[in-house]
């Protein structure tokens, strides 16, 4: 209700925004001025006249939903526990076209990585897995072709850190290694089974911990209970929330959400949450749903390029 009150008008949406994109006051993207007037939906430099608008070159560009619609879908998506699947979105936010849930979802979860966020520190257990098929010991199927994800997980303690994940397209040290690079600081421990895709960690500044398998009485969710909590949990979300229906050209995106909810899941904070998504709404690049639809084919090999401020 607090949601509904605060952001009930386009206007009131775009100060938020405004607020979120020039966190230190307007600045002209053109001549670097301070001073703009509201004309309309923009702001006019009052230097050079030129027109912005708040939400040009944020995940917002050229809407055709209300931005209070916009921000009840920020809301749904962060103040569940679970996230929201697009039909349930659809339901919850009364809106005609399935298409149109769909759209707003996997735009926010574009905005869910946080571009130049921090690497995973100390000791990292990384091993990958296969998502799809006959899940075992879990109700229900994933529907997605067999899928190949990397994920790290950070030990703090006997307890889970933050995470990392990837799709990849094989087991090769072609692929292991640079997620590793990307996602945790180079000195750290790599704790990982006896797989030779993981050999050349050593060379590239990790402490390279190794657990071998074979022989051991110890069943590999045992020896790395972190790193197959995680996985187990989101093989439960998958079938859970979004009962499985994940493609996998989009996989890569459920990954980042599944990373979003679980890295900030002791925040106390739903309200944190919907900042932060609203936040990093207005840092990272625009994206058509024919993009969304017809990714780029090398879409699970880079990550798009995020820029702006956070
Ligand atoms: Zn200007």
């Amino acid at each position: 209700m607090e949601l509904e009150a605060k952001f009930a008008t386009e206007e009131a949406c775009r100060m938020y925004l405004a607020r979120l994109r020039w966190p230190t006051g307007f600045r002209c993207p053109r001549c670097g001025a301070d001073k703009a007037w509201a004309v309309q939906q923009r702001w006019e430099c009052a230097e050079c006249g030129r027109q912005t608008s708040v939400t040009a070159g944020t995940i917002f560009q050229d809407t055709r939903i209300p931005l209070p619609v916009w921000f009840r879908a920020m809301w749904w998506v962060t103040a569940q526990k679970n996230g929201a699947s697009a039909l349930g979105l659809q339901r919850v936010l009364g809106l005609k076209k399935y298409e149109t849930a769909w759209t707003l979802l996997h735009k926010l979860r574009r905005a869910m990585v946080r571009p130049g966020r921090d690497l995973l520190t100390g000791r990292v257990e990384v091993d990958e897995c296969y998502l799809g098929g006959l899940e075992e010991g879990l109700p229900g199927r994933l529907n997605v072709e067999k899928a190949l994800v990397v994920v790290a997980a950070q030990e703090d303690g006997p307890g889970i850190g933050r995470i990392r994940m990837r799709p990849i397209v094989d087991a090769s040290a072609a692929s292991l290694v640079p997620f590793v690079q990307d996602s945790v600081e180079p000195g750290s421990v790599i704790h990982t089974d006896g797989w030779l895709g993981y050999l050349p960690l050593e060379s590239k500044g990790y402490e390279h911990e190794v657990t071998f398998l074979k022989g051991k009485k110890k069943t590999p969710s045992e020896l790395m209970p972190r790193v197959h909590r995680v996985i187990s949990l989101l093989k439960r979300w998958l079938i859970g929330t979004h009962q499985g229906a994940v493609s996998h050209k989009h996989l890569e995106y459920y990954l980042d959400e599944f990373t979003f909810r679980f890295n900030r899941r002791t925040s106390k904070s739903r309200g944190k949450l919907f900042f932060r998504l609203a936040q990093q709404a207005v840092a990272v690049d625009p994206v058509t749903y024919d993009r969304m639809v017809h990714p780029a084919p090398a879409k699970t090999q880079a990550k798009p390029q995020l820029v702006g401020v956070t």
